[in-house]
């Protein structure tokens, strides 16, 4: 593997779900969840993925972790393409990407014990020869995720432990793994807001000692301003903006961005941003508006955004936007 090959690459990725007929007369309608993605995430790095609710972000993670196939496009880890690399089994790939999903109550089994959940995909990959080396790397695993000293939770069950120390096994059932990538969805948004920012300094931990890259997927821009590294803004399956935060935060491009990042709270009670209120129906992703798919709601479309649909552009800094007005 050449070094400066992305830990995880994207190449004009699609994600389509048939629906079906409306009438017998109509045609086979379609959800394009994802709709033509391409992006990357170096080695260790954080790279946040921002959009509202429906852009097609969490098809994106399953598409990306083996769990839905994509209509076309590529995913590359590490150069290689399981569907095309003959050498390479999707089993590998499985262990070497995780996801984090964004519930915890709901991602563990109640009637399994901290152990036995943080053990089981060291048995289904069949990496550990008995129950000592087992025991060794599900306590290591426990620990790297915050849950200190790992023998007190071996034997508990989920519904002993809070909101975070479930969220923290989870982590650690991705960990065992010594995954390459981490793929959080919404890994804080069903947690008290005091222990969101624990579990955000966590995986940013685990990114910079371990060299782990991560995907963090949320529709919060604030806590994606204090995690990542870079940020993606999708809307309606598009990613609409790329960058570095700070470049992207000072300096959105974007009118979509514009207007995500007016509505965010500035913790300075004299500096007020002028909000930007977006008009227009929410998208529907099975009827994507001709030419720029943000028109409908765009504050300062012309007549040939309607026409023409904008790619990302290189704005220097490795800043790209999607937006005919920035050409
Ligand atoms: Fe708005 Fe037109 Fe730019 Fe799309 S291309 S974001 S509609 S100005």
């Amino acid at each position: 593997m050449n070094a400066e090959t992305p830990a995880m690459e994207v190449r004009n990725l699609y994600k389509q779900f048939q629906i079906g007929k409306r009438g017998i007369f109509s045609k086979e309608e379609f959800v394009r969840a994802v709709d033509g993605v391409s992006l990357s995430i170096g080695h260790g790095e954080t790279l946040a993925l921002v959009g509202e609710s429906g852009c097609g972000k969490s098809t994106l993670a399953l598409t990306l972790m083996g769990l839905e196939k994509p209509t076309q496009g590529s995913i590359l880890f590490e150069g290689k393409d399981p569907v095309t690399d003959k050498e390479y089994h999707f089993k590998e790939w499985c262990r070497n990407i995780q996801m984090v999903f964004q519930d915890p109550y709901e991602s563990l089994n109640p009637l399994m014990t901290i152990g036995d959940t943080v053990a089981e995909p060291l048995q289904v990959h069949g990496l550990t020869k008995n129950k000592p080396e087992r025991d060794e790397r599900v306590i290591r695993a426990l620990e790297d995720a915050g849950l200190k000293p790992a023998v007190n939770f071996l034997n508990r069950l989920p519904h002993e432990l809070s909101g975070g120390q479930r969220q923290r096994v989870v982590i650690a059932g991705a960990l065992v793994l010594e995954p390459r990538v981490i793929l959080a969805d919404e890994p804080v948004s069903m947690l008290d807001v005091s222990i969101r920012a624990e579990i955000l300094n966590l995986l940013k931990d685990l990114s910079r000692d371990k060299g782990i890259s991560i995907l963090y997927i949320t529709h919060d821009l604030g806590t994606a301003a204090y995690f990542a590294d870079r940020i993606a803004v999708m809307y309606l399956g598009r990613i609409v903006e790329l960058g570095a935060m700070l470049d992207v935060l000072n300096n959105p491009k974007h009118p979509y961005t514009q207007a995500l990042l007016s509505v965010v709270p500035v913790p300075n009670p004299r500096l007020r941003r002028k909000r930007i209120i977006l008009a227009g129906d929410p998208p529907n992703a099975i009827k994507i508006p001709t030419g720029c798919r943000f028109h409908p709601r765009c504050p300062i479309a012309v007549q040939r955004c309607k026409e023409i649909d904008p790619q990302l552009v290189e704005l220097g800094g490795k800043h790209e936007a999607a937006c005919l007005l920035l050409n």
